[in-house]
């Protein structure tokens, strides 16, 4: 490792506000932010580098798991980040960022604690907001009762038609999860007059993956009896109706409804149109040098925890580049991979989605070559993967060991 990496003294900075080993600030404990940490642990020992956590959570959370939520009814699978903290060698700072001063390398808590940081990773995700007003929203283990309860309303009266609706054009794989797993348990239950429908703005049921992908989604769809109805644009639900753009009006007695995302602000940054923070190829932050981010508080088009790995794994090879160490990053050049979960086998997606540069064929599904465990491995990271199925219990044990896709 360069001598400028050991001692803190930055090539090419004017000045480095911490001293001893650099000090990487990461705001954020959710995908991003571990994924980041343990991607730059991976490269430097504690005493090379200094990472300080600055998060208002007290624990690690995987927001994908609640689709089962409401069938299992099992407890949300969490992680203490004090766990993760000593594991790691990372310093905690319980708090929330709220603004940056690029300038003097420091980031400022909402009650005045400054951070400084010689390479700051800003990983404080979005907040999920109703998108649909009278729908019950999916943001994630806080509603699974709410869906749980809708379903055992259905069971009770006998029928009914439940629809699952994707009004924007946020990541809607939980919403076929879920309209999957309903019907399903809704004919195990014995609701046999039941309906479940998905509705969704796009043009295919996971378009992002490709015509085959989209092809795995319909069959299953229609195999499980659910109503698939593309390129809606719901505006608002009635009693009894789901309500379109254009004024007709969709059956439908209980709605589910994904979540909007919305910017987390944090004064100091540059943001785009929607508040979201603009990154180059390499997760730097456009025009303030010495930061960074990734994930969700991006203003990349996909928000996908899977994504959010691999920008977070760019960024730290980035952010050592940047603070003198040998090595040449690697640029962020992403592939979209997920796992579909429903009764039948877990269905494994995969597209590049820069081909261009990667070079990568689209493989839109990947039958042979299972990227991550499941469940831990639900959400792709290629160190965060191996990292929580190791330490996943109970129902959450992997299945079989993790692989490590790049
Ligand atoms: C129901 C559901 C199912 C999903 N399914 C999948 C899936 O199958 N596969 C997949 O890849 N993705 C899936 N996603 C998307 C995935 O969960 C997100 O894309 C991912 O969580 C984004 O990671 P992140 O690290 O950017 O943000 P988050 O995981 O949201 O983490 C943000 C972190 O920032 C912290 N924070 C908030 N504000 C601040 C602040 N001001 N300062 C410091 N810290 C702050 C939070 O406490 C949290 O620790 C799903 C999401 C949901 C809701």
């Amino acid at each position: 490792m360069p001598a400028a990496v050991r001692r803190g003294r930055l090539p090419g900075m004017p000045t480095s506000p911490t001293d001893g080993p650099p000090r990487v600030v990461i705001a954020g404990s959710g995908f991003a932010a571990i994924e980041a940490a343990l991607a730059l642990r991976h490269r430097r020992s504690a005493d090379a580098l200094r990472i300080t956590l600055l998060s208002p959570a007290e624990r690690f959370r995987y927001p994908p798991l609640a689709v089962l939520a409401p069938f299992t009814r099992e407890p949300e699978w969490t992680l203490p980040l004090r766990t993760i903290a000593d594991e790691l060698d990372l310093e905690l700072h319980r708090g929330t960022i709220a603004s940056v001063d690029a300038d003097a390398r420091v980031a400022w808590t909402p009650g005045g604690d400054a951070l400084p940081y010689d390479a700051l990773l800003v990983a404080t995700g979005a907040r999920a907001d109703r998108s649909l007003e009278g729908a019950v929203p999916f943001r994630g283990p806080q509603d699974a009762p709410r869906v749980g309860a809708l379903l055992d309303a259905v069971v009770a009266d006998g029928g009914g038609t439940v629809a699952f609706v994707a009004p924007t054009a946020a990541w809607a794989l939980p919403l076929y999860e879920l309209a999957l797993l309903s019907a399903a348990e809704l004919d195990r239950r014995g609701a046999h007059q039941a309906q479940v429908v998905v509705v969704t703005h796009a043009a295919d049921p996971l378009g992002a993956f490709g015509a085959q992908a989209a092809d795995v989604a319909r069959a299953r769809l229609a195999r499980h009896g659910v109503v698939l109805r593309t390129a809606a644009r719901p505006v608002r639900v009635e009693p009894g109706a789901i309500v379109l753009e254009d004024g007709e009006r969709i059956a439908a007695d209980h709605v589910v409804a994904m979540p909007a995302l919305h910017p987390r602000a944090i004064s100091g940054l540059p943001t785009d149109a929607a508040g979201f923070l603009p990154i180059d190829r390499h997760a730097r932050v456009v025009g303030r040098p010495g930061v960074y981010a990734a994930g969700d508080a991006t203003a990349e088009p996909i928000k996908q925890g899977g994504l959010a790995c691999q920008q977070a794994d760019a960024a730290a090879e980035a952010l050592l580049a940047d603070l003198g160490a040998d090595l040449r990053p690697t640029p962020y050049l992403p592939v979209l991979r997920a796992v579909l979960v429903s009764d039948d086998d877990p269905a494994y997606l995969r597209m590049p989605l820069d081909r261009e540069r990667s070079g990568a064929l689209p493989a839109p599904t990947e039958p042979a070559v299972r990227p991550g465990a499941w469940p831990a491995g639900k959400v792709v990271g290629h160190y965060l993967s191996p990292y929580l199925s190791e330490r996943a219990d109970g129902p959450w044990r992997p299945d079989r060991p993790v692989a490590q896709p790049r």
